[in-house]
């Protein structure tokens, strides 16, 4: 019984924190780019139109399910820690503030590659019916599709969390602020708005970070730009789509008056309806 009790009470801590971040993060974009600036900014969307309010509840309800999956895995997390099987570890002190600040880039740098390959293997004809649809339900997504998963496929993105815990020595700010991180880029990912600054993809630098463009031409085609935060494993892999640098110099060389011209033209294309 007092398991039962402890097992829920790591439920609900999980479950909030990680309801409050996702609304927190994808309510602020919400509010200014498809509330508050939504018409004077349209013509700088990704793919112009808005989609169906519906659609949006539907990434909602779906986003809240996978909230309830990361509570799940969050009491498997708990008790693996308190019988000593995980890395986690209580003062910073122990490995140092430089293994601290290492470790939070590593842990990216592991989700990304655990992304990469996890979500090309979802896209597997065996498997995406049952576990990535659901996801791309949503072909011209907003901030709430960032978390927007089938419940199987919730699994699969949790999965990094207990990985983590389990490969490296990881302190619990470390993994908050990995897990914000992932939060806000998720949010970003999905925004349908692109904020970095035109020639950012041909860039030394900034090419090899992924953009809004990029995991909104994902959501639209499918079978290209399966990346996270970095252009490495798509552009490794030979996944990039042909047209990623072209869409996204044109999304970002339009004008207010030039708006209803390019919705007939390239992203008119995007744009689909
Ligand atoms: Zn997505
Ligand atoms: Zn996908």
């Amino acid at each position: 019984m007092e398991l039962l009790i402890e097992s829920f009470k790591v439920l609900g801590i999980v479950f909030t924190v990680t309801s409050l971040r996702y609304i927190a993060f994808a309510g602020v974009a919400y509010l200014i780019f498809w509330v508050w600036k939504r018409e004077k900014w349209k013509y700088k969307r990704i793919q112009i139109e808005y989609p169906e309010k519906k659609k949006l509840v539907d990434e909602f309800k779906w986003s809240m399910s996978t909230m309830v999956i990361f509570g799940l895995i969050g009491i498997g997390i708990h008790f693996a820690k308190k019988a000593g099987h995980t890395q986690i570890y209580a003062n910073i002190g122990d490995f140092g503030w430089g293994y601290f600040l290492f470790s939070i880039v590593a842990m990216i740098v592991i989700h990304d590659t655990y992304f990469y390959f996890t979500h090309r293997m979802m896209h597997h004809k065996l498997l995406f019916k049952t576990m990535h649809k659901v996801h791309h339900n949503s072909t011209n997504p907003s901030p709430w599709a960032a978390f927007s998963f089938h419940p199987t496929e919730a699994v699969v993105e949790a999965m990094i969390v207990p990985l983590i815990v389990f490969i490296m020595p990881a302190h619990g700010l470390a993994i908050l602020a990995f897990l914000i991180y992932m939060t806000f880029m998720n949010v970003l990912g999905h925004l349908g708005f692109e904020l970095y600054p035109k020639g950012f993809t041909n860039h030394w630098l900034g090419k090899w970070n992924n953009t809004a463009t990029h995991h909104n031409m994902h959501h639209k085609y499918y079978s290209s730009n399966f990346g996270l935060y970095f252009n490495f494993w798509d552009r490794m892999m030979g996944t990039n789509h042909e047209r990623y640098t072209e869409t996204f110099e044109e999304v970002k060389s339009r004008e207010p008056e030039r708006a209803k011209f390019v919705d007939k033209n390239l992203v008119g294309q995007l744009a689909g309806k």
